[in-house]
């Protein structure tokens, strides 16, 4: 099968065998035969031995990629390496939805992260903290000439701002570098400026610096993504309003927002994992400006429009890289950036908010419809045809025969697997 033009539209892309799913998305993706050999190949382990200590090989995990995305009037096949099933077909479904009203809009702030310094046994803060700001040119330049390639490509450190903390060890500063990391993540480039600065710190405030280590509450680098969902494709108004009651669950309270939230990142993660990037500084980021005003609540906003269509927006932070990091050194996560045909940071961050919203629509529409099982269902049948026995092409017989059933439990299917081995003989 052949990508007749840059369309991320490919209906029934979940039966075509792999070969054929490899084909369209090289085309798409004007993938040469090198890079399109990546799909079956694994990390070679000397690479695996530089990325962390006591290596011993390596993990798999199914890389997939979701279809439909139409983000900023662009076509988009997303990768996405995960282990939970549905995900990836909950995100293609959701961006079909969101496509027949113009598909997901993003916006994002400028790539400006935090970097953290602890000033403590400080005598007089509130006149410190003034010294340390008479001194912000200083200081920021000082920052700056740790990272002359990050200047040069126009980031670098742009402010410092000081925070006065009420502590158990009494008043303590706080000095918040900020810091444009362009296309990086910026966790190292952010730490090599704080560590810089702690000796002038500590010589105008006469104070001591514990910490100085990068925020990963990353507030100032934040993406948004909204889309509108048409309502006669959720199934009618009456489906909204459904939805629209589910959700106001997540924006009240903590127990369903973790969980609405955790749904979030499913989309998100295997983004982020797929292109080499930090999921746990995108969850700590995440979880952490959900509950910035006090009570943990809902990444994602919903409303209706006038005509009754579903509104759904996302805004979260998004420190991703497409340079340092595992981004540079790992050989799928450059091939799954040529696939999403993005070349910075920000494009990365804004594919991420959208499939993260699209990953919630989907949850949520289920939750609000028939349930979340239904769509579970199939491969949880194979996983559990798997853990009976059934081996080759036993496996997607019993599953079938599992579902038809309506009964996807482990003691069903070794008696079903029982009974097509007697068959069989
Ligand atoms: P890095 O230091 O490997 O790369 C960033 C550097 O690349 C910049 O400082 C710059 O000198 C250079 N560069 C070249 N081209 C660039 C461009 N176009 N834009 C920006 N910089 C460019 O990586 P990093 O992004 O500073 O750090 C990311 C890594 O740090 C991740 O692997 C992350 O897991 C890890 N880390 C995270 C935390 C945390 O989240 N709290 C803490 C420590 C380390």
């Amino acid at each position: 099968m052949s990508a007749p033009s840059k369309t991320s539209v490919v209906s029934g892309f979940y039966k075509l065998p792999v070969d054929q799913r490899r084909a369209f998305v090289k085309e798409f993706a004007n993938l040469t035969n090198e890079e399109a050999e990546l799909f079956s190949s694994c990390l070679d382990i000397q690479t695996a031995d530089r990325m962390i200590e006591n290596v011993l090989g390596t993990f798999e995990l199914p890389l997939g990629v979701a279809v439909n995305f139409l983000i900023n009037g662009k076509d988009y096949l997303i990768p996405m390496a995960t282990e939970e099933s549905s995900v990836v077909a909950a995100a293609s479904n959701a961006a079909k939805i969101a496509r027949a009203k113009g598909g997901f809009c993003t916006s994002s702030s400028a790539p400006l992260m935090i970097g953290q310094l602890q000033l403590l046994h400080v005598d007089d803060v509130v006149t410190a903290a003034e010294e340390i700001l008479n001194h912000k040119d200083k200081l920021l330049a000082l920052a700056n000439a740790q990272d002359k390639i990050l200047v040069n490509l126009g980031g670098g450190a742009r402010d410092l701002e000081v925070r006065i903390l009420d502590s158990p060890l009494g008043n303590m500063i706080v000095v918040h570098l900020v810091v444009d990391v362009r296309d990086a993540m910026g966790a190292n480039a952010v730490n090599t400026m704080c560590e810089a600065l702690a000796p002038m710190l500590e010589e105008i405030t006469h104070g001591y610096v514990r910490l100085k280590i990068l925020s990963n509450l990353a507030d100032k680098r934040l993406v948004k993504a909204t889309a509108v969902f048409d309502k006669e494709k959720m199934g009618g108004e009456h489906v909204v309003d459904a939805f629209l009651e589910s959700y106001t669950l997540a924006a009240i309270d903590p127990y369903r927002a973790a969980t609405h939230n955790k749904g979030i990142m499913n989309g998100i993660d295997a983004v982020i994992i797929a292109t080499g990037n930090d999921s746990r500084a995108i969850e700590a980021g995440a979880h952490a400006y959900a509950a910035r005003d006090g009570q943990y609540t809902s990444l994602t906003t919903y409303s209706k429009d006038t005509q009754g269509n579903l509104v759904g927006e996302i805004e979260l932070p998004m420190a991703v890289g497409i340079v340092g990091g595992a981004a540079n050194m790992h050989p799928k996560a450059k091939l799954c950036r040529k696939i999403l045909g993005i070349t910075s940071a920000k494009d990365l961050a804004e594919v991420a908010a959208s499939i993260g919203l699209a990953q919630n629509f989907a949850a949520l529409f289920a939750l609000s419809t028939v349930g979340i099982q239904k769509g579970h269902m199939s491969l949880h049948a194979k996983n559990i045809a798997v853990m009976a026995g059934a081996q080759g092409d036993e496996i997607d017989k019993l599953a079938e025969k599992l579902v038809r059933e309506g009964k996807v439990r482990l003691d069903r299917a070794k008696e079903l697997l029982e009974t097509l081995r007697k068959k069989s003989k």
